[in-house]
């Protein structure tokens, strides 16, 4: 999977828009888990809509393009999901799964619902039946398709959602924030879980969108960093957590906490100031007024992109010093 300079804006009325999204490129291979982290507000769940298609006003994408196996879609505002997008191509695993559950309805209504919007000749049994084998072989009990919500766990809810939302099989699973309302165990067995889909390739990949570093950890493959609605840096995880080239991804590491007993001694330093005002943005390096490193030339000029498509980071400083170097030092 390939996305090319997405552009996303939120726009209401005449008034300035803000730039959720500027110009995003990013690829995803078979059997890969691409984590995108960064604060609230940096992009990564407007980015997610846009990839799954289901932008509504006030969000508006401008332009990029997105291959998906073979299937290339140009970006537009016009731009609609084909029948076969939902469910087949891309499933969306949502923060909190309750909101995407009927609380007055059972579980297997729910999915029965889901799956025959896809295809309302699929009888009900059939649905019901193929859900229970899925729910199985995930090692999740099927008595929870006869439950209703609020009977369930959140960590339960957010599994079975995860496993009934991924029943077609589809090439792309976006997981958006999917174990922030969960405790420490329970994002455990939700990103164990995750794994199994992709092992047993009931999904082709995993775009998994979070804050949580440490989560990351323990899940992607490689993580994209973003700021602002820009990319900084794209590493394999080890690269990122360990040595962090870009001046954000080493601020974003040192203001999580991770759970583990030998790290959770560790002072968390929060990052200075706060996410810019997307509507104007500082000019120059979207990060200047927060960035310890801060050169003159930052506060004007766009900062370049250093290193290749899989390892890269967008800063000044990174440009005027080696990639190589561990330069900003791991914290793990
Ligand atoms: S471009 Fe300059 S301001 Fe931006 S992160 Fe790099 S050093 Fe800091």
């Amino acid at each position: 999977m390939r996305i090319k300079d997405v552009y996303a804006v939120y726009a209401v009325g005449a008034g300035p828009v803000v730039k959720a999204v500027d110009g995003v490129s990013l690829s995803v291979a078979e059997g890969e888990v691409l984590g995108i982290a960064g604060e609230s507000g940096c992009g990564k769940s407007t980015l997610a809509a846009v990839i799954s298609l289901t932008a509504r006003p006030p969000l508006y994408i401008k332009g990029g393009e997105i291959e998906l196996d073979g299937r290339v879609i140009q970006l537009s505002e016009q731009t609609k999901a084909s029948p076969d997008w939902h469910g087949r191509m891309v499933a969306l695993l949502p923060q909190r799964a309750l909101n995407s559950l009927n609380p007055t309805a059972r579980i297997r209504d729910f999915v029965v619902d889901v799956m025959q919007a896809h295809n309302a000749a699929l009888p009900r049994q059939e649905v019901i039946a193929r859900a229970r084998e899925r729910l199985e072989q995930l090692s999740l009990p099927a008595w929870a398709l006869d439950s209703y919500p609020h009977q369930l766990s959140g960590g339960m809810r957010q599994r079975v959602v995860a496993a009934v939302s991924t029943l077609l099989d589809p090439k792309v699973l976006i997981a958006d924030e999917p174990t922030s309302a969960l405790d420490v165990s329970s994002q455990k067995q939700l990103v164990t879980l995750l794994k199994a889909l992709l092992e047993r390739k009931f999904i082709s990949r995993i775009i998994f969108i979070t804050h949580d570093i440490p989560v990351l950890s323990n899940i992607a493959d490689r993580i994209a960093v973003m700021y602002a609605g820009k990319v900084v840096e794209v590493g394999e995880t080890e690269q990122i957590v360990k040595a962090p080239q870009h001046p954000y991804t080493s601020a974003l590491i040192k203001a999580t906490l991770d759970p583990e007993p030998a790290v959770r001694q560790q002072r968390i330093e929060g990052i200075p100031g706060a996410p810019p005002d997307l509507r104007r943005p500082p000019s120059g390096c979207r990060f200047h007024p927060r960035c310890p490193l801060v050169m003159e030339h930052c506060t004007r000029d766009e900062p370049p992109v250093v290193g290749t498509p899989d390892r890269f980071a967008a800063c000044w400083w990174v440009a005027e010093h080696s990639l190589d170097e561990e330069v900003l030092g791991g914290t793990r």
